[in-house]
């Protein structure tokens, strides 16, 4: 059975009423029949049925053992961060997303957890980095804003015989792309605000484990620090699975076609896009995905931060805001937004120079999408010429 067959077929019938859509049990508590005596559920924050079908069916989708949903894609971070204690050292993407930069760095370093940043493209380079105290190896293939991808089977042959987890955070290519714990990754983490739900009308977090005993373990932190979801954001994000396979190749199928027509734009310098053949890693993200995924960034001839404002104020399909993965497509300016709080110099030498522009390739139609970003530059160029004729003094 192919999958999309087997995940509109894995989301149950109400065994009690026959409802084909998952019922939200909008409660906190359950009666029990005698002290310990209940039909499997004692209180919400515990489980909940609705929470459990989301949390079974991303166990399911990247072929995991256990599935656990939180509050937010960072509550689901926070909670694989909690399997370390004083003196263990995590290895990390170098452009590792922003909000997990700052969970690592600013609340985990106060509690004697170490980070190293290394560039994970290359796999000997995490294979030096560890040390007897790694314990934990975190990765994000694609990167945020750039799209590095990194070998998931190499570096979880290095976790192995170092002895350490290897968690993958999937957010940028789904379960429908790519699936790191086949690959040999111990836990997969994902911002569900993004592709799983699609709609950018929630926030969420999932954690799926490998192994039944981590899962368990991950879980016990859960019910212990409480960053649950609720039952209704659980539904909403069982409805986003539901087309997930469809929406992510029609994501892809855009954004090929975004990433080829701006390469050859003459106001275009650098596109970022996995399909590009002449992406630096596009044979490995071919070997571990089934698709590219639907975000393409590039920079501006015109490279300055100004520019690079002009065109993000100047689209119209393409609406200026954080996040990504939702039917509507999105324009940010990680230098100005995403990436504000990272040193120039260093966010330059990541790639993140002040003309870089992420797009999140929605749902519209892509001829659409083209002519929005052929008007946009034409625009860019027009401002940008004007504030430079003004500036010249007479
Ligand atoms: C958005 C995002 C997160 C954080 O998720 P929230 O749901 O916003 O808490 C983590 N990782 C990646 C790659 C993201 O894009």
């Amino acid at each position: 059975m192919q999958a999309t067959t087997q995940l509109i077929h894995s989301i149950p019938v109400d065994p009690l009423t026959g409802a084909v859509s998952v019922p939200i049990y909008q409660t906190s508590t359950f009666v029990q029949e005698a002290p310990g005596i209940n039909k499997g559920f004692d209180y919400s924050r515990t489980n909940n049925p609705t929470r459990a079908t989301l949390e079974d069916l991303i166990a399911q989708l990247e072929g995991g053992q256990v599935g656990i949903a939180f509050s937010s894609g960072l509550a689901a971070i926070d909670a694989v961060a909690k399997l370390l204690r004083p003196g263990d050292e995590i290895v990390a993407v170098d452009d590792i997303y922003g909000g997990a930069y700052r969970l690592f760095t600013q609340v985990y370093q106060q509690f004697g957890v170490t980070i190293n940043f290394v560039d994970t493209t290359d796999p000997e380079k995490v294979f030096n980095a560890i040390t007897p105290n790694t314990k934990l190896i975190w990765l994000e293939t694609p990167t945020n804003p750039t799209l590095k991808i990194s070998d998931i089977e190499a570096i979880a042959q290095i976790a192995k015989a170092s002895h350490c987890l290897l968690c993958v955070d999937n957010t940028f290519a789904s379960p429908a792309l790519q699936q790191p714990l086949l690959l040999g990754a111990d836990i997969v983490v994902h911002s569900a605000t993004k592709y799983l739900g699609g709609h950018s009308d929630l926030i969420a977090g999932l954690v799926v484990t490998k192994e039944k005993e981590l899962g368990a373990k991950l879980k016990f932190y859960q019910n212990a620090c409480g960053a649950i979801l609720a039952p209704f954001d659980s539904w909403l994000v069982i409805r986003g699975i539901e087309t997930l396979h469809l929406r992510v190749q029609q994501h892809c199928r855009s954004a090929q076609e975004v990433a080829e027509w701006l390469q050859q734009h003459p106001a275009v310098d650098k596109v970022y896009y996995p399909g590009l053949k002449d992406h630096p890693n596009h044979e490995i993200a071919k070997k571990q995905s089934k698709g590219f995924g639907g975000i393409v960034s590039f920079s501006l001839k015109q490279d300055s931060a100004e520019a690079a404002t002009a065109f993000v104020t100047s689209t119209q399909l393409f609406k200026l805001a954080e996040s990504l993965g939702g039917i509507k497509s999105l324009v940010s300016h990680p230098a100005s937004m995403t990436h504000k709080t990272i040193p120039a110099e260093k966010r330059r030498a990541a790639g993140v120079t002040d003309s870089l522009i992420r797009l999140s390739i929605g749902l519209e139609d892509a001829g659409d999408l083209l002519q929005d970003l052929q008007q946009a530059l034409e625009k860019t160029n027009t401002i940008v010429k004007t504030t430079a004729a003004e500036a010249v003094p007479c």
